[in-house]
């Protein structure tokens, strides 16, 4: 049976409910979810095919990957917390951030992306598989 998973933003204005499995988490040192994060690292928990449901506006900023993927970054209009990433090209996937969840602490990353940008002050689980940029 699939398990549901909500959460929302920081000022609880968006809020989502997910039916499915992650297939993925990881953390990606790429430059724009430096950006995004305001840290040195973003954390992807990453759903194929799963159901979503969200009550809020959620503003997009639109951007192509350093691997060349469009991706569309979802967040909050009044708190601006980052919330989830979608890819016009890829529909079935969706990519959450774990501290939108309201259960962050099933957050599990098994590798980190993009470690080719990261930076010496950002320091990640050294046991973690690192990929210089996106595998596959
Ligand atoms: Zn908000
Ligand atoms: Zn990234």
């Amino acid at each position: 049976m699939q398990k549901t998973y909500s959460g929302g933003c920081a000022c609880g204005a968006i809020r989502y409910e997910i039916t499915g499995e992650p297939v993925a988490m990881l953390d990606c040192q790429c430059r724009q979810c430096q950006r995004d994060s305001g840290t040195g690292h973003q954390s992807h928990l990453q759903f194929v095919g799963a159901q979503m449901t969200s009550v809020g506006a959620v503003s997009n900023w639109q951007s192509i990957g350093d691997g060349g993927t469009v991706k569309r970054r979802g967040f909050c209009p009044a708190c601006g917390s980052p919330v989830y990433l979608t890819f016009p090209a890829m529909p079935e996937v969706l990519i959450v951030t774990p501290s939108s969840l309201d259960d962050p602490a099933i957050f599990s990353p098994t590798h980190v992306t993009w470690s080719s940008s990261g930076h010496a002050w950002d320091h990640l689980n050294p046991a973690l598989p690192q990929f210089d940029k996106m595998p596959i």
